[in-house]
């Protein structure tokens, strides 16, 4: 089996293996690959791996010998699962690798809200601290977050584990989920529905995918709905908010901030009107990244194309 890799510099810039997929077949990996060269760099090949280059339905219908497309993240908008369907093309993700890490990161955007520990580490290394008449000082309004209320919108597998972190840090949790599932109830933790978390949270973390049904859902409409002074978190989906939108909100203080690891389009563009927008922190989609849970991805993926290869695909999208 020919099995070519797309884009594999993040996933392996050089600190795991490929030995696996070698294992499996003539292997072939790129760093990355431009939207203009997929086709020709999937040629026969019959499994394609991505991260994040994008196979439409254009892709897949030029490469007739596709028969497995090996997705290397939890979400897969970057196949045109229909498409694939269509060709009986099985798509796999890898859905659990990165809990641990993405639900710390989506605390670890919340906690710089709340604490902007690298800044005031900065004027503490410019000597402001030395400097200073009184024993202590901040720049920011500091925030508690026990007995505040998180509203989780997508409770599933890293929905979930932010939800027990919240806990922990003694915060109720106010979940919403199209499929919800009411054995994970208790004092703490309970689900609304989305207006109801929306007026009731002072924290807001979005863990749903990316669907046409849930782009967009965080606009200038449920903002309005959202307390005053309200925290937003994604570390889903660049396009799960309007960007435009809560770029104003964050201007005119309707929103208190906004911590983001994702943007609409990524590399985020230079005119994306949150590079701008007060009290907005965003990183460059780095929440799946640690070397823990990459390495946890990459044996996943190998695995699912072997289960494939023996006719028992497993972690199937289409
Ligand atoms: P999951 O499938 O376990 O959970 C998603 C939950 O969202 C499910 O419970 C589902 O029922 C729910 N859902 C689906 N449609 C919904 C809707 N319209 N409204 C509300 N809830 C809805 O997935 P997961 O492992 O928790 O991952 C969630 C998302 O996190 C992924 O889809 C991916 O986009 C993102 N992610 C980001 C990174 C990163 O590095 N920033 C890494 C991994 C995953």
């Amino acid at each position: 089996m020919k099995i070519v890799v797309l884009d594999g510099h993040t996933l392996n810039p050089g600190d795991i293996s490929w030995d696996g997929f070698k294992k499996l077949g003539e292997f072939t990996c790129y760093d990355r690959t431009a939207a203009t060269d997929t086709v020709a760099r999937i040629g026969d090949a019959e499994a394609a791996i991505t991260n994040k280059t994008v196979l439409d339905a254009a892709v897949i219908n030029a490469c007739p010998n596709l028969r497995y497309i090996g997705v290397l993240a939890t979400g897969y908008n970057v196949v045109d699962i229909a498409a694939a369907k269509a060709k009986g093309i099985v798509v796999t993700n890898i859905p659990t690798y990165g809990t641990s890490a993405v639900s710390q990161f989506a605390f670890a955007l919340l906690l710089e809200i709340c604490h902007h520990v690298g800044y005031h580490a900065e004027t503490v290394r410019d000597g402001r601290w030395t400097a200073s008449p009184d024993f202590c000082y901040w720049d920011f309004p500091l925030i508690e977050l026990a007995d505040k209320t998180m509203g989780i919108i997508g409770f599933g597998r890293i929905g979930q584990a932010v939800g027990r972190i919240a806990n922990a840090f003694g915060m109720k949790v106010l979940a919403y989920d199209e499929y919800p599932n009411k054995a994970l109830e208790n004092d703490m933790v309970r689900y609304a529905q989305l207006d109801e978390l929306l007026a009731s949270s002072d924290v807001i973390s979005l863990h749903a995918p990316l669907f046409d049904s849930t782009k967009g859902m965080i606009n200038s409409g449920s903002i309005a709905k959202m307390k005053q002074g309200a925290i937003l978190i994604n570390t889903s989906r660049g396009p799960l908010i309007v960007e435009k939108d809560v770029a104003e909100a964050l201007n005119s203080g309707r929103l208190a901030a906004y911590g983001a690891d994702v943007a609409s389009v990524e590399p985020i563009s230079a005119d994306n009107p949150l590079l701008t927008a007060k009290n907005c922190i965003i990183t460059p989609h780095i929440a799946w990244a640690p070397k823990e849970a990459r390495a946890r991805l990459m044996a996943i993926a190998v695995d699912n194309l072997a289960a494939f290869q023996s006719g028992t695909p497993k972690n199937t999208v289409s």
